[in-house]
């Protein structure tokens, strides 16, 4: 009895590591973690993917930690900020996807490129909350509340009508993995690929499967 109780108790304290991120956090597997915003990440997002709003705080939100290979198969650490309601999902999303040596090119946050999206996209930054509208609409965003994730967006393009952003992901906006140009047309995601199937088993649905338009790097819940 007192020896569950003291390797619960140990358990327990391994599974928060306030030394790291000075907030609590879970960790799903090794380098896949989840924590309340920080002082210095709130610092680091408010006046650019964050400002005061009626919508979403701080309190709602999650700092993930995460590891990815790159197109180079190269172990790189990630970073999302992500609705606290979907944060063990991303953990575990992102763990499968690593397992796989499924190809990001980034995970960062948005604020690295000013928030601003044609550019995070532009990079093929896999990025997930900015407080902004939805791409010309006045309508918010799911990704204004954390809850949805561009996945690669260069190379999955969002597509209404002869519109393409990121403007240069243009070879992607035809999704024919043989008429494909691009140099990485066997990354696009597919209707029913291995990622497609993760988030969906999540409980996610795919901006590829609109039909209005077609934003093939977005999932959301
Ligand atoms: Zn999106």
């Amino acid at each position: 009895m007192t020896i569950c109780l003291v390797s619960c108790l140990l358990m327990a304290s391994t599974s928060v590591f306030p030394q790291i991120s000075n907030t609590p956090g879970t960790v799903y597997k090794d380098g896949f973690s989840y924590h309340e915003i920080s002082p210095a990440i709130e610092s680091r997002i408010t006046g650019s993917s964050y400002r005061e709003n009626p919508d979403i705080s701080l309190d709602d939100l999650r700092y993930v930690k995460i590891k990815y290979v790159d197109f180079e198969g190269n172990e790189k650490s990630g970073e999302l900020i992500v609705n606290r309601r979907i944060a063990k999902d991303i953990a575990e999303i992102f763990y499968e996807l690593y397992k796989h040596e499924y190809p990001l090119e980034e995970v960062s946050l948005i604020d690295n490129y000013g928030a601003s999206d044609e550019k995070s996209m532009e990079a093929n930054n896999t990025t997930s909350f900015n407080y902004r509208k939805i791409t010309g609409s006045s309508s918010l965003s799911r990704h204004a509340c954390g809850m949805a994730i561009d996945i690669n967006p260069q190379i999955n393009p969002y597509v209404k009508g002869n519109t393409v952003l990121p403007a240069n992901g243009k070879a992607y906006a035809q999704r024919d993995e043989k008429k494909c140009t691009g140099k990485y047309a066997s990354a696009m995601i597919q209707r029913g690929d291995f990622i497609y199937t993760l988030f969906k088993k999540h409980g996610f649905s795919w901006g590829g499967d609109w039909n209005s338009l077609k934003d093939y790097q977005h999932f959301e819940k």
